[in-house]
């Protein structure tokens, strides 16, 4: 049978046609292992299992979360049934906290018809920049005729991934698209701040940006992702007038700004806005842990997690992910699974070198190959990794959403998909796909003692 021992169908990504995604599962006959991050996703994770066929769950709090997020055991255990095959993912993330040591990015977004030269934007930009922040400012494309999709696309090139160490800063429109790219983020995301200026609420009555405004925001999802809104409103604005501030900043949790200025916040300068962001950048550097926290805090929750796993005879599912230099997380995750003496582990979407995936196997753990294995750049180390290691110890995943195959790479991913992962591999070993399918069954059996 074919099986992705590695999805996230759970996640907010799936929230428009998860059944559709699942309906396509079941047409394969295909099994799914879907995983938590968190007490939350974990939970839909138990409930996805509980409601298909072949779908099977994995609970645990991931590395990314082991500080915003308690570990309490009885609440994970609470969650365990039949159709629970493994912990995690739990693990160390070497990369994810790469960004305490980054500068501050600040992005400054302009509104309808305006452009990322005016001179509120440029003094804004040079006494940010002369504090030492990084400051980056852009044009959206046809400003004139403004259209969601098209500033949306040019957020996320621009601005990339964004973090605890990002404020995003939007005039008007500007302020209403900050809203849009934030919806669209995981639910892991975070930013540090956002502020919005003479931002409304609603389309006003213009026709030409009715398409910002077609549904209502996801106020849930962005008083997750954020939790410094700032909102700015003019008692004099004659465009949008100060009531649409005084919506946004109830819905946002936090408290209106209000200043007098003429028209639409047409200034030069808001040393009150230097202020705020100077004072929540200190206020964030207090709150930010440093590297060493973190690395203490992954291997205690990781701990803890090998203790629940063992306490309820349940597999281990391992997450890794490289980016302090010298150092190996996989080998280091497997220094702890010896000395802890787990028996049954994974390593999910493997990312390190072949000798240590060799060390992993001799010890009788898993490797979990992934979309990125199919890539054709810089996919030389987990090629030869899926060529070398013996076929009785892989597994194939997509982690889905994440890690789209190619041909569909860039795409949301799905568990379908985890038959190109499949196919590469054959490729790769000359061998045929249904062998790797197989093979690849009788493995996830054997880690995840499934009894069908
Ligand atoms: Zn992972
Ligand atoms: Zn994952």
């Amino acid at each position: 049978m074919l099986i992705d021992t590695h999805a996230h169908l759970n996640f907010r990504a799936y929230d428009n046609d998860r059944e559709e995604v699942i309906k396509r599962c079941q047409e394969k006959g295909m099994a799914v292992i879907n995983v938590g991050a968190q007490l939350a996703t974990s939970k839909s994770a138990v409930e996805l299992a509980a409601k298909n066929k072949n779908f099977y769950a994995c609970l645990g709090l991931h590395p990314i979360h082991a500080f915003d997020e308690p570990f309490n055991e009885a609440d994970y255990a609470k969650l365990i049934n039949d159709k629970v095959v493994a912990v995690g993912e739990c693990g160390l993330d070497y990369w994810w906290f790469k960004y305490l040591n980054e500068p501050y990015k600040i992005v400054l977004l302009h509104g309808w018809g305006g452009s990322k030269d005016e001179r509120f934007f440029i003094w804004l930009d040079s006494e940010l920049t002369k504090l030492g922040h990084k400051v980056l400012r852009f044009n959206f494309p046809d400003s004139d005729n403004p259209n969601q999709e098209a500033w949306l696309k040019e957020m996320r090139q621009q601005i990339g991934y964004v973090n605890g160490k990002t404020l995003l800063v939007g005039f008007s429109l500007g302020g209403v698209s900050i809203l849009r790219f934030l919806e669209t983020l995981d639910e892991d995301a975070s930013v540090a701040g956002v502020y919005l200026l003479g931002t409304p609420s609603t389309s006003l009555s213009y026709e030409e940006i009715k398409d910002f405004f077609k549904t209502d925001f996801d106020w849930n999802h962005l008083n997750a992702v954020c939790q410094n809104f700032n909102v700015y409103s003019s008692t004099n604005d004659e465009v949008v007038p100060a009531e649409h501030g005084q919506k946004l900043a109830d819905k946002l949790k936090t408290k209106v700004k209000l200043i007098n200025n003429a028209w639409h916040f047409n200034l030069d300068k808001l040393s009150e806005l230097l202020v705020n962001i100077n004072e929540d950048i200190i206020a964030c550097e207090k709150k930010l842990p440093t590297i060493e926290q973190v690395v203490k805090k992954q291997e205690e929750v990781l701990l803890a997690q090998i203790n629940l796993a063992k306490k309820h005879n349940l597999a281990l599912m391992l997450h890794g992910r490289n980016g302090l230099e010298n150092k190996d997380v996989y080998a280091e995750m497997l220094a702890i699974l010896k000395k802890e003496k787990v028996e049954r582990a994974v390593f999910h979407c493997y990312g390190g070198t072949l000798a240590t995936a060799k060390e992993i196997v001799k010890n009788g753990y898993f490797i979990g190959i992934d979309g990125p294995v199919t890539f054709t750049k810089k996919a030389e180390e987990i090629q030869s990794i899926a060529k070398e290691i013996p076929l009785q110890n892989l597994l194939i995943e997509t982690d889905a959403p994440y890690l789209t195959p190619e041909p569909y790479r860039g795409q949301r991913n799905e568990s379908i998909y985890v038959e190109l992962v499949a196919a590469k591999i054959a490729e790769l070993r000359g061998i045929t796909k249904d062998e790797v399918i197989e093979q690849t069954w009788q493995n996830a059996k054997k880690v995840f003692n499934f009894n069908i």
